[in-house]
């Protein structure tokens, strides 16, 4: 009765590990944010069981639904659309319910857009603070950047193609021009590119070139602070 937290690819469909699809074959059911999302992978890989979505809106009831079947002894595997359940995406609370009731959670790691856009930012790696989505408001965006400055390492966040040149222009008035980042976007899918500079040049880049597609967006807090405009 393990629940699995099992990654999926975040592009590229060749990026799941042969233990995540034996999994995927194995297991009674699979909850998935998108079950036609999902489809597109398990019938890529010949897989055909069942699947039952969990998302946003119906987390409380399908939380208690799974739990159920995890107690009369099914095996589920968790999956997002894309990368690693639980992380930016529903399973927290799946994970958290299942350890208060005392069932096995077991990871089958993988993709996640935050590892993969770190380790190919050029930018430091030996401490960095994962932040999620930043506020939408501009205000508290403002304030979660003030509140980054303390962090050190490297910062990464998701971003939204359409709030990324609003969020660097934040990042310019709050941590300086000149801190370096970098935008890894579209990862593992066809127009992969990381752009890396400092923040206004960045910034200048996409305000040239409109940004299209999924972004991960990294600052260097450590160097900011070097340069003194912090
Ligand atoms: N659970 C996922 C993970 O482990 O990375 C993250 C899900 S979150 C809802 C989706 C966000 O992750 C996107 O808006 C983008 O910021 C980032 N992301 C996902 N896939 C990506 C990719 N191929 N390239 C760049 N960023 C990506």
């Amino acid at each position: 009765m393990p629940l699995y937290i099992c990654a999926t690819p975040i592009g590229n469909l060749e990026d799941i590990t042969f233990r995540a699809l034996r999994i995927l074959k194995e297991v009674d059911i699979i909850a998935a944010e998108d079950t036609r999302h999902t489809k597109k992978l398990l019938d890529h890989y010949d897989i055909k069981t069942p699947a039952t979505s969990y998302h946003k809106f119906n987390i409380k009831a399908k939380t208690a639904y799974l739990i159920d079947l995890l107690k009369a002894g099914k095996n589920i595997a968790l999956v997002s659309d894309s990368g690693t359940p639980a992380i930016s995406d529903p399973g927290c609370e799946l994970v958290q319910a299942s350890i208060e009731q005392g069932i096995q959670v077991v990871t089958i790691p993988g993709p996640s857009a935050v590892i993969a856009a770190l380790s190919i930012s050029g930018l430091p790696t030996d401490s960095f603070s994962f932040v999620g989505f930043l506020p939408k408001k501009p205000g508290k965006r403002r304030k979660a950047l003030e509140g980054l400055q303390q962090a050190g390492g490297t910062a990464i966040i998701y971003e939204s193609p359409f709030r990324l040149t609003k969020t660097l222009e934040a990042v310019v008035e709050v941590l300086g021009e000149s801190v370096p980042v970098a935008v890894a976007r579209e990862l593992t899918k066809k127009f992969e590119e990381v752009i890396r500079g400092s923040a206004r040049e960045v910034k200048e880049h996409f305000l040239v070139k409109a940004p299209k597609g999924e972004i991960v967006l990294l600052i260097d807090l450590e160097h900011a602070a070097q340069s003194g405009e912090m």
